[in-house]
């Protein structure tokens, strides 16, 4: 087996970052080096491991950063992964134009993928959004996402990733979003026309699926050549696999 790949995970103490923590012992391809939080206590971590975010420019080596933590946290992570040429997987939404356009000045230099939802059901359900958006030209679009009542943004990511992919395909989509009680991620895809519906819908009923996806992708991104990469790509050298 080759050597595993040592992991910074930014946003450890988080809803995700506690998941991806939980489920590192599934990727013997990667090697825990390092948790940031803003808070440690209570990380359950062995000693040396747990950083605060604070002392985030103190981090070991390490050859790959997953992130899950907040736009104002996002900045420092990727300069960090950058600085120390190391690969990135953010999953963290919200971020602005400036930001995903320092992901994309980052790509030249590192490899980078960023993605809304680590879920395959995801990946796979954008490539079927795409393929409808072309068939039914003119056709309504809505978009509905429901998620827990702490979360931040609104559209998801996800639904903006969704609507892209259907803008790719000529849609014009449109969003609504619930928060409501524990509600994990709820995607609902209503193409409507004169007569007809054809509705897509993805049901995330544990963060785990986002966790594992973006481990799988980590250990898959870390050694790449630099350049932007999509959950597509992974999906897609799957396959070829
Ligand atoms: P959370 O609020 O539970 O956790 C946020 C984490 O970021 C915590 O560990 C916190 O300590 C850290 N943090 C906050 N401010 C910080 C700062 N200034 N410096 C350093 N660290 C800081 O959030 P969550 O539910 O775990 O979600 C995290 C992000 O991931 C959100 O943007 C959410 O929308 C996104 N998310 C993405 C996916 C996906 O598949 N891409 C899935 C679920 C959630």
């Amino acid at each position: 087996m080759s050597t595993p790949v040592d992991l910074l995970v930014h946003g450890a103490s988080g809803r995700m970052g506690q998941r991806l923590l939980a489920l590192l012992p599934e990727f013997p391809a990667l090697h825990l080096v390092a948790a940031v939080a803003r808070r440690t206590s209570g990380l359950g971590l062995p000693e040396g491991l747990a950083l605060p975010a604070e002392r985030l420019a103190e981090a070991p080596a390490f050859g790959l950063m997953i992130d899950f933590s907040l736009p104002e946290a996002f900045d420092a992570a990727l300069a960090l992964a950058v600085a120390r040429r190391a690969a990135f997987v953010s999953g963290t939404t919200g971020l602005v134009p400036r930001q995903r356009e320092a992901l994309e000045a980052a790509a030249r230099q590192v490899p980078v993928l960023w993605a809304a939802n680590f879920s395959l059901g995801v990946a796979v359900l954008s490539e079927l959004v795409e393929q409808a958006a072309r068939a039914l030209p003119g056709w309504d679009l809505d978009i509905v996402e429901s998620h827990h009542v702490h979360k931040q943004d609104a559209p998801s990511g996800t639904a903006l990733a969704l609507g892209a992919a259907a803008e790719a395909g000529g849609a014009r989509p449109r969003y609504a979003s619930l928060r409501a009680g524990d509600i994990v991620g709820e995607h609902w895809l209503q193409f409507a026309s004169a007569g007809e519906r054809l509705e897509l819908a993805h049901r995330a009923t544990s963060r785990d699926i986002f966790a594992r996806g973006a481990l799988a992708v980590g250990a898959w991104l870390a050694g790449r050549p630099p350049g932007c990469y999509t959950m597509r790509d992974w999906v897609a050298g799957k396959r070829r696999a």
